[in-house]
């Protein structure tokens, strides 16, 4: 008897990564909306994880100064 790999038969195909749908192997995105959108969300997280950067050090600035007797 020949073992067969029991994989799931489903054609290829990938999810767009925003809203989710599927859509061809060769695309990324559904739509140049989701496109957009994606661009802008990663933007914004750039710009989050500079804030953070800058806040931190701040923040220990405060606590020191609010540390003091
Ligand atoms: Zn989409």
């Amino acid at each position: 008897m020949q073992r067969k790999e029991t994989q799931p038969s489903i054609p290829k195909h990938r999810h767009c990564n925003i809203c989710g749908i599927s859509i061809s192997p060769d695309k990324i995105y559904c739509s140049k909306n989701c496109e957009a959108e994606y661009r802008k969300m990663s933007r914004r997280r750039t710009y989050t994880f500079i804030l953070t950067l800058l806040i931190f050090p701040i923040i220990m600035i405060l606590m020191l100064l609010t540390a003091r007797p």
